[in-house]
C-alpha cells in the first residue's frame, strides 16, 4: 500500500471521495453532432462549432482550428445560441394597416403570405425586360431587400439566388459585411 493510501486510511478518508453525480457528470456536447459555421453578426467572420443532438442546437462555441478567431468568440458571438432558444424571441410580426393608428400582432404565416402577394403584384407591375437603350436588363426597381446579421450563409445564398437571378431585384443589401 502506498504512502498516500496509508495516510488516507490513517485519517479515515474513503479511497475515492467522489460522488456518483460527479463521476457521471460530463460535457453537454458529449455525443453531439458538430457542424462548422460562421458567426452571423459581423464582418470579422469568426468560425463557430455548432453542436446538435436530435436536431436541436445544444451549444455553440468558437472553432479552435480557425485562423481568424482561434477558438474564441466575442460576447455577442458567444450568445449566438440565444438566437434560437431565447424565450424573448419574437414569433409573431407587428402589422399596422394603412391609415391605422395602432399595431396588431399577426402570425408569421400571415406575414409570409402577404409579402409573397405584394412581391408578385409589384414585380408584375414594374418588371422591365429591356431598358431605354434596348439593352436586356430583366430587372425590377420596384422592390428592395435588406437582410440582417442573423441570416446565416445558406439563407444569404438563397436570397441572392432568388431575388437577383430569379426575380430581377437589383437592390439587395445586408447590414453585415459578409
Ligand atoms: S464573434 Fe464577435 S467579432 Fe467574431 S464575427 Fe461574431 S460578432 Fe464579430
Amino acid at each position: 500500500m502506498g504512502i498516500v493510501q496509508r495516510l488516507r486510511n490513517h485519517i479515515g478518508l474513503v479511497p475515492n471521495p467522489v460522488s456518483r453525480t460527479t463521476r457521471e457528470a460530463h460535457a453537454r456536447v458529449r455525443g453531439a453532432d458538430v457542424s462548422i459555421s460562421v458567426c452571423p453578426y459581423c464582418a470579422v467572420g469568426c468560425s463557430q462549432l455548432v453542436y446538435t443532438k436530435d436536431g436541436r442546437i445544444v451549444d455553440i462555441e468558437g472553432n479552435y482550428e480557425s485562423p481568424i478567431n482561434g477558438g474564441t468568440l466575442c460576447p455577442k458571438g458567444a450568445a449566438t445560441w440565444q438566437l434560437i432558444h431565447s424565450p424573448l424571441r419574437e414569433l409573431r410580426v407587428k402589422y399596422r394597416a394603412p391609415y391605422s393608428d395602432h399595431w396588431e400582432k399577426r402570425p408569421l404565416e400571415w406575414a409570409m403570405e402577404r409579402i409573397a402577394q405584394l412581391v408578385k403584384k409589384t414585380r408584375d407591375a414594374t418588371f422591365v425586360h429591356r431598358d431605354e437603350r434596348d439593352l436586356v436588363v430583366n430587372r425590377t426597381l420596384g422592390i428592395a431587400h435588406l437582410g440582417g446579421a442573423t441570416l446565416d450563409n445558406e439563407e444569404n445564398y438563397l436570397i441572392k439566388k432568388l431575388f437577383t437571378g430569379g426575380l430581377g431585384i437589383v437592390a439587395v443589401e445586408n447590414q453585415a459585411r459578409i
